[in-house]
């Protein structure tokens, strides 16, 4: 019988016969951002650590924190199994803030690996389909979105403070209307959700999206998901406002934020088919699929959803059952390895992927390589318009990170990105440990 046996030396064989690295700590921090920004850093007994970015969710730090005792000691190379096991460890985790955890310690692993076999993440995940990835920017309501915590209650973090920022238009978030002040309806009008629209454009972005479910001047039920003739009018005025402000070279995006039932969301999707959207996301709440298919059955306008969705198998049915052709599920929720493996599902049935994104630099530098790997992008969300320190957080990267409306992918092991500790500490949350 002839064995078969990796040699030493050069190569491959060498490379594997590297003796393993492990696990030995993981730490978090927490930076008060647009959103919290929560990054958790993992260690190895090689002195290498890995970094990841995790989705916003209450408590989340403390269920970050509390995979340690699992993954000490661990090979973060066998990075599969070791999410299946932090999975199997939470009686098989489903969607919410464990698996918002595991995804982002599976952040940290791939930049640490990408570190150790001195690779960029893109180059672990299969090679590169681009050297710069789109980026879109979400304008939220024709101005940017403040600060709210992990239960979306706005506040004003110190470094707003500094910058003199008025707190008398502070309010309390309303269900429908996704965080928007209510408070202060002169920015809801076309006038100012064109003039946004011009100033990104101006920056080099070429894709724009906009939040439409705003309060209106017309009296509604925030809760049965009704949405009456004035009210769609009024939707779509503001969204033909920003098509009229920067022509068609711009393309557009919608977000609804799950609030309406299908016949209302019937109702937007076709006021918004003269706009020429490239997508209108989550018209219907997520956790019904059949109801956002029958949306897109009577609709021209592409209807996109997946930020609330997680895996591979609820994707499916989005594009078998749904018939959806974009889908935006979320870099941080869905992860990079598994993310992966959604794109090349998605891309068998000719599905595109715009991801979905709020996170700080380290998140977005993450997906920038997942986002060149996959063949299917359509482009990445950047959120962070409104935070004046997005920038200075990446220590080994000359600024800005967006340029014309896109990010250059990195070359160099892991992310590419190094986190500025010293700069991120002036940010950081206040009751959250600092990477201890
Ligand atoms: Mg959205």
């Amino acid at each position: 019988m002839v064995r078969y046996q990796i040699e030493g030396g050069r190569g491959l064989g060498s490379r594997l016969q590297q003796p393993n690295m492990k696990i030995t700590h993981l730490s978090t921090a927490v930076l008060e951002a647009n959103f919290d920004w929560t990054f958790v850093k993992i260690e190895s007994d090689e002195g290498i650590s890995g970094y990841g970015e995790v989705f916003v969710a209450p408590g989340l730090t403390a269920a970050v924190r509390a995979f340690e005792p699992l993954l000490a000691g661990e090979d973060p190379t066998s990075i599969d199994r070791l999410v299946r096991r932090l999975k199997a460890s939470c009686v098989h985790a489903a969607a919410g803030v464990a698996w918002h955890a595991i995804m982002g310690i599976e952040a940290a692993l791939l930049d640490m690996i990408g570190k150790r076999y001195k690779m960029p993440l893109w180059q672990i995940l299969g090679g590169k389909y681009r050297e710069q990835v789109p980026i879109y920017a979400d304008c939220h309501a024709g101005d940017a979105l403040e600060s709210i915590d992990a239960l979306l209650l706005p506040r004003t973090p110190q470094w707003m403070k500094n910058g003199g920022e008025d707190e008398s238009h502070k309010s309390v978030i309303s269900v429908k209307h996704h965080g928007w002040d209510a408070t202060r309806p002169e920015v809801l009008t076309a006038g100012s959700y064109a003039a946004r629209a011009v100033a990104m454009a101006e920056k080099g972005f070429r894709m724009l999206k906009f939040d439409v479910d705003v309060p209106t001047p017309f009296e509604t039920d925030e809760y049965n998901r009704d949405l009456t003739g004035e009210e769609v009018e009024f939707a779509a005025s503001l969204a033909m406002a920003v098509r009229k402000a920067v022509g068609k070279s711009v393309e557009l995006a919608i977000d609804c934020h799950w609030n309406y039932h299908v016949q209302a969301a019937v109702r937007i999707a076709r006021a918004m088919e003269p706009v020429g959207l490239r997508w209108l996301e989550d018209p219907t709440p997520p956790e019904n699929i059949r109801a956002v298919g029958e949306v897109q059955r009577n609709t021209q306008t592409p209807i996109a959803t997946g930020e609330n969705h997680y895996f591979r198998i609820d994707f499916e049915r989005l594009i078998l059952e749904a018939g959806l052709r974009v889908l935006a599920p979320d870099v941080q929720k869905m992860g990079l390895w598994e993310g992966r493996k959604l794109a090349d599902l998605a891309d068998m049935h000719f599905v595109n992927l715009t991801l979905h994104n709020i996170s700080g630099p380290l998140g977005i530098m993450a997906g920038v390589h997942l986002a060149a790997s996959i063949p299917n992008l359509i482009a990445m969300e950047w959120h962070a318009a409104s935070v004046p320190f997005f920038d200075q957080l990446a220590k080994n990267w000359e600024p800005p990170i967006i340029r014309d409306g896109k990010i250059r992918v990195p070359d160099l092991p892991g992310t590419g990105v190094e986190l500025d500790e010293e700069v991120a500490y002036r940010y950081r949350k206040p009751g959250e440990t600092f990477f201890e």
